[in-house]
């Protein structure tokens, strides 16, 4: 049995204008998401990424790497989003998206990752 929707994992729009640096998504309660490339990339959920441990790890990433090429709505539940270097793999869960938000009010104060270090994230959900 399907649970009511919950407002704050629903995806009302996603902007992502070409050559920007970050991307903003509105939820359905009304919270504008705020992602920096370099955040979404490196928390990329794709096994490829993140390997098979339990934890999601910060993965360091080049200017390149966080160009965002397309994104795609897929079903009612998550954001694949397709890199300009050709990774696509990352299937970003509205959930995990809403862990992610950067905005002044979710900012945790990490993550805070050295120059090729892996910062480990327990707290965001595996997808
Ligand atoms: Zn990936
Ligand atoms: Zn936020």
């Amino acid at each position: 049995m399907a649970s009511p929707p919950d407002r704050r994992f629903q995806c009302r729009a996603v902007r992502s204008p070409r050559g920007a640096t970050t991307t903003e998504i509105d939820w359905a309660d009304g919270h504008k998401g705020v992602y920096p490339h370099a955040i979404l990339r490196g928390y990329c959920p794709c096994a490829g990424c993140q390997g098979h441990t339990g934890t999601i790890r910060f993965v360091e990433s080049s200017a390149t790497q966080q160009e965002l090429e397309d994104l795609e709505i897929v079903g009612n539940y998550a954001v694949r989003l397709q890199w300009f270097d050709g990774h696509g793999t990352g299937l970003y869960a509205y959930k995990y998206l809403r862990a992610l938000c950067q905005c002044a009010e979710c900012k945790a104060p990490e993550p805070v990752a050295g120059a090729g270090e892996a910062v480990e994230h327990p707290d965001l959900p595996r997808v």
